[in-house]
């Protein structure tokens, strides 16, 4: 094996920083948030093995779960709001820093594709309500009832109480945040989500929100959140997770400061919620941390097959 020193000799020294820390990529890769995560995974790889954009693997990736009937809180078969509309958000950010986003959209059952298209198609970041709705039927998406049978029934036994209260760790939330970097060495990101069960009409919560819910920069890295999103909000959580990994800190750690900023200010409430993120550098490093035990995200690469790992908690 030739030695540094002599490699030195024949390459100029960035040269020789850049290929040595190339080497240590493992690249492609994909991560995703929760256990439906696995499929998605499954999705995205193939787009990302196929030498293709991270961008496209993350939007394949996020269309999975939203598809899925059987996962009530993302897409078709979401828990709806209060008053029985299934009101979904979904955002994407490219390596260009580019992002697109809708919030509180209805009748389609790819969100994270309509985000897309504001992204590409618009001048704009975000639509919303009947405009979101509106865009996507003129871009062609087909306008789909989303409240099967089994989530219709689920809203109608809870109206029985209308208790609501957020809860950890229950099927009430659960988003799918996808974050990769493909074999360019580029990242993209998606979020999607139906929110929190029963909400009420018109919340929106962190994950369509660009810097809260989801995070991309090229030069640094990747984050995606999920959980009771008004705590992410408050902290701007994965924008905060990017910048914490500028400073110098795995990631891991980033997630694991940006739980303890919302422990330090709603050390009450942080006992009863539920946070988590999710982060990958440029290396191809990647960790996360979240309040309560319970969150899982599943890491597809060429040297791990997409297994599904479980994060540590603070509580
Ligand atoms: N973050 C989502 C929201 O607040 C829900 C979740 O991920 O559990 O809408």
């Amino acid at each position: 094996m030739l030695k540094l020193s002599a490699l030195a000799a024949v390459l100029p020294l960035s040269n020789l920083f850049e290929k040595t820390q190339a080497a240590k990529v493992d690249k492609p890769i994909v991560l995703s948030t929760w256990d439906f995560g696995v499929q998605a995974n499954e999705a995205a790889w193939k787009v990302l093995s196929a030498n293709g954009r991270a961008l496209d693997a993350v939007e394949t990736g996020a269309r999975v779960p939203e598809a899925d009937p059987k996962i009530t809180t993302v897409g078709f078969g979401g828990a709806p709001d209060r008053d029985g509309r299934v009101t979904l958000d979904a955002c994407i950010m490219d390596e260009h820093g580019n992002c697109g986003a809708v919030a509180s959209i209805e009748h389609i059952m790819h969100p994270v594709s309509v985000a897309r298209k504001v992204m590409e198609n618009t001048p704009h970041v975000m639509l919303v309500g009947d405009g979101a709705t509106q865009f996507a039927l003129e871009s062609g998406f087909p306008r789909e009832n989303l409240l099967t049978p089994e989530s219709e029934k689920a809203w109608k036994k809870w109206l029985e109480t209308s208790r609501y209260k957020p809860v950890i760790n229950v099927e009430n939330h659960d988003t799918i945040g996808i974050i990769a970097m493909d074999s360019s060495g580029n990242l993209s990101g998606a979020c999607t989500t139906s929110g929190l069960a029963y909400k009420m009409h018109g919340r929106v919560g962190d994950s369509p929100i660009i810097g809260a819910g989801l995070y991309v920069d090229n030069e640094i890295g990747a984050a995606t959140s999920t959980g009771l999103g008004e705590e992410v909000v408050r902290i701007v959580g994965c924008h905060l997770v990017v910048e914490l990994m500028r400073q110098g800190n795995p990631p891991e750690q980033a997630c694991r400061i940006a739980v303890e900023r919302i422990v330090k200010k709603q050390p009450q409430k942080s006992k009863d919620i539920q946070v988590g993120f999710l982060a990958l550098n440029k290396r191809g490093e990647y960790g996360a941390y979240c309040l309560q035990k319970g969150f899982n995200y599943a890491v597809y690469s060429n040297s791990i097959k997409n297994r599904l790992l479980d994060s540590k908690s603070y509580y």
